[in-house]
């Protein structure tokens, strides 16, 4: 059976899922990745496999509750339907409400990276927060390339309105919190660098007690990532420091044996990195 969610001490991570379904391909999202690469994959992790070169995919988000503070990691594909999702609608708010909260009890959303997929409940369509009493918390380095003109161009391309409508305003909104390096966001949940999907991308380290875990928005979007830390998905910006990324990641979690939490992965995005004869492996929890 799975697990959907873990405590780390005394704070709590929950995996939500906006949307889910076979909404890309193999060769078309790791088209520098040969087809045979992935076959030691299909047998062990067939949930990623919808069929020969179909990819399924999960789009995920996390929430972290630490005593009487409540974090949002991520905010999905939003309202919809978003076309490059197979038209779906995000199911975010209704996950949320299934674990007893409202929109209005999110004390931070922290955004992990600013891709359409992680940003699309940010706001409503009348252009309010709708998480009416967080700050949203995003990297430095992303807020300044998303916003250059180039950068926008392609992600207006593939969801429009992804960074005018759903990015943009939360500055002028005064409700944006810019941050750079290792950044405290509460007692126990540090948000730190993990660059290379994106220039700002950043994960969160949550440790309470002597217990920790990682939360790693998109350095991993699958588990053959892990072994083969040199696969990389066509939107990772900067492959070099992606890769260098994983590895660092993969060395740090497997020695620690810690829980992580990946946006992307299956089937709730809960997992911990295990060595089998020296060869990390991805494990769900
Ligand atoms: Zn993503």
């Amino acid at each position: 059976m799975s697990v959907r969610r873990i405590e780390v001490g005394e704070i709590e991570i929950v995996s939500l899922t906006d949307t889910a379904g076979p909404f890309f391909t193999y060769s078309g999202a790791y088209p520098a990745t040969p087809r045979e690469t992935w076959d030691p994959f299909r047998a062990r992790y067939p949930e990623y496999f919808a069929g020969e070169d179909a990819l399924f995919t999960r789009v995920g988000c996390f929430l972290v509750r630490a005593g009487d503070r409540t974090v949002l990691v991520d905010s999905g594909i939003g309202p919809g339907p978003v076309a490059l999702f197979g038209h779906s609608r995000g199911q975010l708010v209704e996950e949320l409400a299934s674990c007893g909260v409202a929109p209005k009890d999110v004390d931070i959303v922290f955004l992990t990276h600013l891709h359409p997929d992680h940003v699309g409940w940010n706001l409503t369509s009348e252009g309010t927060p709708t998480f009416p009493n967080a700050r949203y918390v995003a990297s430095r380095a992303d807020w300044e390339v998303f916003h250059r003109p180039e950068v926008k161009a392609a992600m207006e391309a593939l969801v429009p309105g992804c960074v005018e409508r759903d990015v943009t305003p939360l500055a002028g909104l005064g409700v944006l919190d810019v941050i750079e390096g290792e950044t405290d966001l509460l007692p126990g949940i540090r948000a730190f660098p993990t660059p290379g999907h994106t220039a700002g991308h950043m994960s969160l380290h949550v440790t309470s007690g002597s217990q920790q875990a990682l939360i790693l928005g998109d350095v991993f979007h699958h588990p053959a990532q892990v072994p083969v830390n040199e696969i990389c998905i066509a939107f990772d910006m900067d492959t070099a420091a992606a890769i260098q990324t994983r590895r660092r990641i993969v060395e740090w979690a497997s020695r620690e044996g810690m829980p992580l939490a990946g946006c992307h992965l299956l089937p709730h995005g809960l997992g911990r990195i295990t060595r089998r004869d020296g060869v990390p492996v991805w494990e769900a929890l």
